[in-house]
């Protein structure tokens, strides 16, 4: 009897998650070809940007057996779960708008998640030519004296001044919805490659289609991923000390309060309150740093009470 052959559909195939909606994925192999998978039962930790080692069950279809190493992973999560947001992006594009209008509170929680993967951060102001749009820019002073680049942008008119800042990164849009993001991705992506996404979407059928996260390709070296809108962005992931490291401008006076365990909420002697006090740290850091720690001490209590 001649022995069996192995059939090329048993073999693992390497390649990376370019959609992700529900627990649906689209992967995509070094030659270019896109095939659908699913993981193995109910797990869902792929992210949009993951690399995966994937069993071809069909010609067209297969099953994501592995993940392979991440250099990053962005999400979110509350005390019940995490939302995986993209994996292996070297920056961050926060997009926000002066209408309808942002939340500090969000554009601190994502800086805070990138500090502590170590994500580089862009924030795009979008529809500088609203006239309110002046304000919104004073309001973002507070991040460029951190250091953080902001762009002023008007996605409708012209995203050109957007595509020198994403060369060679693997570029990830985050932000609440209304802001511009499929503005951006519109313009950015030719037709051809837009399309790629719409079949998912057809596949996607009856789901809501602001789950799904897109990858796509720019040039060679660079790649953006599309995520759904947002409104709230947990930090459930990072502990107290994890986030007051993660408010960048902290780091120099961590470690000189009073208490060594100082969570810089009300202790005596704080030296990050004393560095507020002196202007050196903003009021609106401070407070967002204070909701995201006691929001973490009251998980705490309640997991042990
Ligand atoms: P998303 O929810 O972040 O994907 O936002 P959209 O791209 O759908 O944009 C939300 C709204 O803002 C739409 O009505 C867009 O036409 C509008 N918009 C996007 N970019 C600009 C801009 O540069 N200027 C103005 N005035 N409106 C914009
Ligand atoms: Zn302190």
């Amino acid at each position: 009897m001649p022995r069996a052959i192995q059939r090329t559909t048993d073999r693992l195939r390497d390649g990376v998650v370019v959609a992700a909606y529900g627990r649906r994925y689209r992967v995509e192999f070094p030659d270019g070809g896109l095939i659908e998978c699913s993981t193995r039962g109910k797990k869902s930790d792929v992210a949009c940007g993951d690399g995966v080692s994937v069993k071809l069950s069909e010609a067209d279809s297969g099953v994501i057996e592995s993940i392979l190493p991440r250099t990053t992973l962005l999400y979110r999560s509350d005390a019940h779960r995490q939302k995986l947001i993209a994996a292996n992006v070297t920056q961050a594009v926060i997009v926000v708008a002066a209408r309808p209008g942002f939340y500090d509170e969000l554009i601190n929680r994502c800086l805070a998640a990138c500090a502590h993967d170590n994500i580089t951060v862009l924030i795009v102001l979008n529809k500088i030519d609203l006239p309110e749009s002046a304000a919104a820019r004073d309001a973002l002073r507070v991040y460029e004296k951190l250091g953080y680049r902001v762009l002023g942008l008007a996605a409708k008119q012209d995203v050109s001044p957007l595509k020198p800042l994403l060369a060679s990164h693997t570029s990830v849009l985050v932000g609440q919805s209304g802001m511009g993001k499929s503005t951006i991705i519109n313009s950015l992506i030719p037709e051809t490659n837009l399309r790629v996404a719409e079949i998912s979407e057809a596949l996607d059928s009856g789901r809501h289609t602001t789950t799904r996260t897109a990858l796509y390709h720019l040039d060679a070296a660079s790649r953006i991923i599309d995520s759904p809108g947002m409104q709230l962005f947990g930090l459930n992931h990072l502990s107290i000390e994890d986030t007051a490291h993660a408010f960048m401008e902290f780091r120099p006076y961590l470690g000189q309060c009073r208490f060594s365990n100082c969570r810089h909420l009300a202790e005596p002697d704080c030296a990050i309150a004393a560095a507020c006090t002196q202007g050196n740290i903003a009021e609106s850091r401070l407070a967002s740093y204070r909701k995201i720690a006691e929001e973490r001490l009251r998980a705490h209590a309640r997991r042990f009470a």
